[in-house]
């Protein structure tokens, strides 16, 4: 009998993944399934993109990186930052990881203990408290409410911080939501932590320049007094439909004031993943330098299919949902359905087709919600929308 250190027992899943799995069997079965339930652009990685990866393996960069990136690549996305945020950061800040998630790995594993307690946004993107757990630190969940427009309340968040807290996550423009944080509520946010210097902030910004004609992203980089206490999450994933690269990219406060932070991510790098792949750094500079036209052309079919999905749910009955303002998903409220979320998302998918993502699997308080993707085709969630609706006036 082998044993393993009970942490493992405690990892959790992201169920998009377990979703994802059974509509594919599915529909090797024969069935035509609608998929809205993966998190990821349906458009293709940029040509521009792909040609400067290639080009990268032609020209014989098959070796290692430096172990926080290429020095180009971090001085674009320094590049990037300023004219997203209007902030300087400097590349010696910047760490290139396999996509977004080692950044909360590493982050949550930097800071998470027995006895510490970790604020996490509740229903949020699932590995956050996955990761929390592992570590054996307690996880606090912040309540995220439709009634707030799915955005964080600066007042319950503070109430939730105690003498344990180590760090404090906040996603914005936000998984599974779309809920996006306005500005003014950023900064009372930021103003109350002046009054906790012991709390870390993970800010994960990976849809930062996915919102639509409400409210902007605001990212806490523009917060000087919380700088060194600061890591932001952002990566190449869903801005330019690169899931697949598996590259991320991001930025740490250093120096001892901020506990070293950017050099013991830097280590733990060398320690397992030694750097990103090669020809994918040199993507990475080309999505950045080169032209936004292909995202300009997703954002404006992503912002089309929002508006098809919130008429199309709020004509079904039992569901109402508020109109995302970021990222690409949608969170109706099914309620009035009487159905379990869970429940209700597993007898689509057998029954209609349609693989959507029950709210629980977000968080408790995701209980009466599901989480759509509208990451497909018009046509498609057109096609989905008249399933659902035939499954629940049966
Ligand atoms: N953060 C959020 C909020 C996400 O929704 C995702 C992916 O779904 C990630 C991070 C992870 O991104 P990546 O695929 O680059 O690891």
């Amino acid at each position: 009998m082998l044993h393993t250190v009970p942490a493992f027992d405690r990892l959790g899943e992201e169920n998009a993944f377990a979703v994802l799995a059974r509509a594919t069997a599915l529909a090797h079965q024969g069935r035509d399934i609608i998929n809205l339930g993966i998190g990821q652009p349906d458009f293709q990685t940029p040509p521009h993109i792909v040609e400067a990866a290639i080009k990268a393996l032609r020209d014989g960069h098959h070796g290692y990186t430096p172990a926080n990136g290429l020095l180009a690549l971090r001085e674009a996305v320094a590049r990037r930052t300023l004219s997203t945020t209007g902030i300087e950061v400097s590349p010696e800040s910047v760490m290139i990881l396999p996509g977004g998630k080692p950044t909360m790995f590493a982050a949550i594993l930097m800071f998470g203990e027995p006895g510490v307690e970790i604020l996490y946004p509740d229903p949020g993107f699932p590995i956050y408290r996955s990761m929390i757990e592992f570590t054996g630190a307690t996880p606090i969940p912040v309540p995220i409410r439709e009634e707030n427009g799915f955005a964080f309340s600066t007042e319950e968040t503070l109430a939730l911080i105690t003498p344990k807290t180590r760090l404090l996550i906040l996603n914005s423009p936000a998984n599974p939501t779309g809920g996006v944080t306005p500005q003014d509520e950023i900064e009372k946010l930021v103003k109350g932590l002046e009054a906790h210097p012991q709390v870390a902030i993970l800010s994960d910004e990976i849809y930062d320049v996915m919102t639509y004609d409400g409210e902007k992203h605001t990212s806490l980089l523009r917060f000087p007094e919380i700088r060194d206490r600061l890591v932001v999450l952002n990566g190449w994933s869903k801005t330019w439909a690169m899931t697949g690269w598996r590259m991320g990219w991001s930025i740490w406060p250093n120096g001892e004031k901020s506990a070293d932070l950017y050099d013991k991510i830097r280590k733990l790098a060398v320690n397992c993943w030694s750097c990103v792949n090669a020809p994918t750094q040199f993507a990475g500079i080309a999505a950045i330098d080169g032209p936004q036209d292909e995202v300009e052309k997703m954002m404006h079919a992503f912002d089309r299919r929002r508006k098809v999905v919130v008429e199309g749910l709020n004509a079904l009955p039992g569901i109402s949902c508020i109109i995302p303002k970021g990222a690409f998903y949608a969170f109706p409220n099914i309620r009035e359905t009487g159905w379990k979320a869970k429940k209700l998302a597993s007898a689509l998918l057998d029954d209609a087709g349609v693989a959507l993502i029950g709210g629980p699997d977000f968080g408790t308080l995701g209980e009466g919600y599901m989480r759509l993707s509208y990451a497909n085709s018009e046509e498609n969630i057109l096609r989905a929308l008249e399933r659902i609706e035939r499954f629940l006036k049966r």
